[in-house]
């Protein structure tokens, strides 16, 4: 049956969006944790549930009713992309829900690596929520304000699962999401920027190697007429110089959203460009060897749903972000907990001899400096290969339509290398050469170094 012509289902999604979306704002910091202690308790039962939880949770001889609330959450083992991967498909729903009610999404295996797991419609609406709870807090208004958003609507990505399958089929009417263009990010710079262009957006969200390419765009004379308020940027960590070169282009503030395939809405920037966890949707523990940190310092990304009833995700240690948490308060007075800096995935980066750890956050500040310092985007894609701790090789391909625009193909390469070699030091051999094209299945990082022999000392 569609769950929209679903009274008790509609009923709910009413509530949660009279409720929930405002619930930051709405609730001090001791309510807010009883909120989260109550759904964590519930979360740990319902997960009691699903084989992969029920049999990690027995093993480790941990009950659900050990669980009283967040305080007692590292009694519960870590939960892995392995553990998901034995168990799935029948292993990581709950024996409670019917299959058929779930749609089934996948991470986005930049690694080559993805994962399937489920989420339920009530997850999907969620995940819209926590985008318009961002939204609210910049003043816009999806009622009234035209919204752009440029997803990756790959079959097999968590969005196209989230929107295309789950959400618009149903909501195809609703009032809720006329405003709403949606553009995939795995077409061409030039016809997304066509699109914008005749929709007029006010807001526009997408990842931050888009939002690059349109700025570049934007820059030579494409798309005259968009010129949003507001841009927010998802999906990798936004340079800083590139981020003050698209805000100068679009003449708009930009801030960043965080989020996961398995997870939905993480973080936003507030105002004050502070990150704020979307508390009430996931808790986020951080850790070093196993350990919490301390403010501001680097960990380990642990990341618990606080709700849904597709595969639950407690204390799941796979999304492999390096993240710092900022135990404090922000003025802007949201109640929950806050971020104070994302540096990237962990399992995309790449290890030096002497334990210097080469984060994603480098390689888009690298390839950024690209496109606002040599103005171009002729770059159409890239691999970049570990062979040693000393040895490192980039492909490229270039854009044929570009190729005699602008900056030459060897004075970008030697850019390159210089920039990578001041990153990482001299002593590192850098090999940059052009192939025809890159296997789309292929993961972009790829490293032949065995971390294990290395100690992480710092991430750069
Ligand atoms: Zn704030």
């Amino acid at each position: 049956m569609n769950p929209f012509k679903n009274p008790i289902f509609i009923s709910k999604v009413l509530k949660s969006y009279l409720f929930d979306i405002d619930r930051l704002w709405k609730l001090n910091e001791r309510d807010l944790q009883k909120y989260r202690d109550k759904h964590l308790k519930k979360m740990v039962r319902f997960a009691y549930t699903v084989p992969v939880y029920h049999d990690k949770y027995k093993k480790a001889g941990v009950h659900p009713r050990d669980i009283e609330g967040i305080k007692d959450i590292e009694k519960l083992p870590l939960i892995s992309k392995g553990d998901i991967k034995k168990y799935y498909p029948e292993g990581i729903i709950s024996s409670k829900v019917r299959r058929e009610r779930l749609i089934e999404v996948s991470t986005s295996g930049t690694t080559g690596k993805s994962l399937s797991i489920y989420v339920d419609m009530f997850d999907i609406v969620m995940g819209l929520f926590g985008y318009l709870r961002t939204l609210k807090e910049y003043g816009i208004n999806c009622r009234k304000d035209k919204i752009t958003i440029i997803g990756d609507f790959a079959p097999h990505t968590a969005e196209s699962g989230y929107i295309t399958r789950g959400l618009m089929p149903q909501l195809k009417l609703d009032l809720l999401l006329k405003n709403i263009q949606w553009l995939n990010t795995n077409d061409e710079p030039k016809k997304i920027v066509e699109d914008i262009n005749r929709f007029k957006p006010v807001f526009i969200g997408g990842y931050a190697g888009m939002l690059g390419h349109l700025a570049v765009l934007k820059e030579k004379g494409y798309g005259k007429n968009i010129s949003p308020r507001y841009i927010v940027s998802t999906g990798s960590v936004l340079d800083k110089t590139l981020k003050k070169f698209i805000e100068e282009i679009f003449d708009a503030h930009i801030f960043e959203a965080y989020g996961a395939t398995e997870s939905g809405p993480i973080a936003f920037q507030c105002k004050h460009g502070i990150y704020h966890v979307m508390s009430d949707l996931v808790h986020l523990e951080f850790l070093k060897d196993g350990e919490p940190v301390d403010s501001r310092e680097p960990g380990q990304l642990i990341l618990t749903k606080l709700y849904g009833k597709g595969t639950p995700i407690i204390r799941y240690n796979a999304i492999n972000d390096i993240v710092a948490p900022l135990y404090g308060k922000c003025d802007c007075g949201l109640s929950g907990d806050l971020i104070e800096k994302i540096y990237g995935r962990d399992d995309l980066s790449l290890i030096f001899s002497d334990g210097k750890l080469l984060l994603p956050s480098s390689f888009g500040e690298i390839f950024s400096k690209i496109l606002y310092e040599l103005k171009t985007n002729k770059i159409k894609d890239v691999i970049i290969i570990q062979h040693s701790v000393t040895k490192i090789e980039i492909q490229i391909v270039i854009d044929e339509q570009l190729r005699n625009l602008g900056p030459s193909v060897e004075e970008i390469f030697s850019f390159l290398k210089q920039r990578f070699q001041e990153k990482i030091g001299p002593q590192v051999e850098i090999f940059i050469k052009e192939v025809k094209k890159i296997d789309k299945q292929k993961p972009r990082i790829i490293s032949k170094v065995d971390r294990s022999r290395y100690k992480i000392t710092r991430y750069i």
